[in-house]
């Protein structure tokens, strides 16, 4: 995190310190915007899977820095400070925030895909200072002014919506497709809606747990299968899919859940020639397809990393009401009850789809 807090001046943040250890702690201020910079007072954040990942793996790779690791990465706030040689944004701006901070200049960077340049700094994981704090210092080229209308709540999701826009990209969705998605938490969800919003037929999801599949078919979704369901093996949603279709199985099928069993469900519910797209980060870091299933059917399979130039779109999306990211924030908790809404968030209490930290007003 960063440590150059001017004159002793600290302020509040959740620290990340390992396993289920989350909490309020004082940290420096990040202190004034370096040239190209701006400093943002936190408004919003949501509270990510991949959060959930770290809150209950405690698998971050780097070292733990005393005062914990800033989580983070799905936020908005108001521009409070401005560096030299900004000419975009004004103080008091309300901005929805790019997370991942690409280097602009590698091969990758230059070829137009900052999600996977190798150098990128991502805020909320171990090599940058996450959003979850009253202040944090970023370029201004990742801050995105929303409009008058837009909420604070409104603008942190539209990191979520951004990955559903960009796997619906990688789709390459056709007019009258058939979809599957697999997982209705908050990236299913929103990737079932855009799916739709692009032009897609009959949209199928699976879903384990009983208030998300009712929340899906009200949403997204035409028809939501149970891949738990005491009577049914694992397999039956596959069934249930092809069943559906006439045996036929989906042009594209989602894979949201990053549960062990969903990628190779993900190709048996797609049909010869379709295309599977994975989004989901696996719980144990393997993923597992039948060889002969994606193989005989000669299946495309894209994996989604993070999202790409999808701000505006997603600004878009939301302002014109095509897609309503309010329904989702189903919890708003102040920074200094941190600990509790990590708990709610990991034991899928409550109703909880997005809970998002309130950190000022
Ligand atoms: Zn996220
Ligand atoms: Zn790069």
């Amino acid at each position: 995190m960063d440590k150059d807090g001017v004159g002793g001046r600290t302020m509040r943040a959740a620290g990340f310190f390992g396993l289920r250890d989350v909490r309020l702690v004082d940290v420096p201020h990040p202190g004034p915007p370096a040239p190209g910079e701006v400093l943002v007072r936190v408004a919003a954040v949501g509270i990510c899977g991949s959060d959930h990942h770290y809150y209950n793996e405690g698998a971050i790779g780097g070292a733990i820095v005393d005062e914990g690791m800033i989580m983070g990465h799905e936020f908005s706030g108001w521009i409070a400070e401005i560096g030299s040689g900004v000419e975009r944004l004004r103080v008091g701006q309300l901005v929805a925030v790019e997370p991942a901070i690409s280097c602009g200049t590698c091969e990758f960077c230059r070829k137009g895909h900052p999600n996977i340049c190798p150098n990128v700094l991502f805020c909320g994981s171990p090599n940058h200072v996450g959003a979850m704090a009253d202040y944090i210092r970023i370029p201004a080229e990742n801050c995105f002014p929303l409009p008058e209308d837009m909420t604070p709540a409104e603008g942190a999701m539209l990191e979520p919506l951004g990955v559903a826009i960009h796997s619906v990209d990688l789709a390459h969705l056709k007019v009258g497709e058939t979809v599957a998605v697999l997982g209705a938490g908050p990236i299913g969800l929103f990737t079932a809606a855009v799916a739709r919003l692009a032009g897609a037929g009959t949209v199928y999801m699976t879903e384990p747990v009983a208030y998300r599949r009712d929340f899906a078919l009200e949403y997204a979704a035409d028809a939501v299968f149970d891949p738990s369901a005491e009577d049914a093996s694992a397999e039956d949603v596959v069934d249930a899919i092809l069943q559906a279709t006439a045996g036929r199985g989906v042009d594209v099928a989602f894979e949201a859940a990053g549960a062990s069993e969903t990628p190779d469900q993900a190709a048996r519910v797609t049909t010869p020639g379709g295309r599977v797209i994975v989004v989901g980060i696996p719980n144990d870091n393997t993923m597992t397809m039948t060889a002969s299933v994606v193989r005989r059917k000669g299946l495309t399979i894209k994996v989604v990393r993070r999202m790409k130039h999808t701000y505006p779109r997603a600004i878009e999306l939301v302002h014109s009401g095509a897609v309503d990211v309010a329904r989702l924030v189903t919890h708003v908790f102040p920074l200094d009850t941190i600990s509790r809404a990590f708990e709610v968030v990991n034991g899928y209490n409550d109703g909880v789809l997005r809970a998002v930290i309130q950190v000022s007003e």
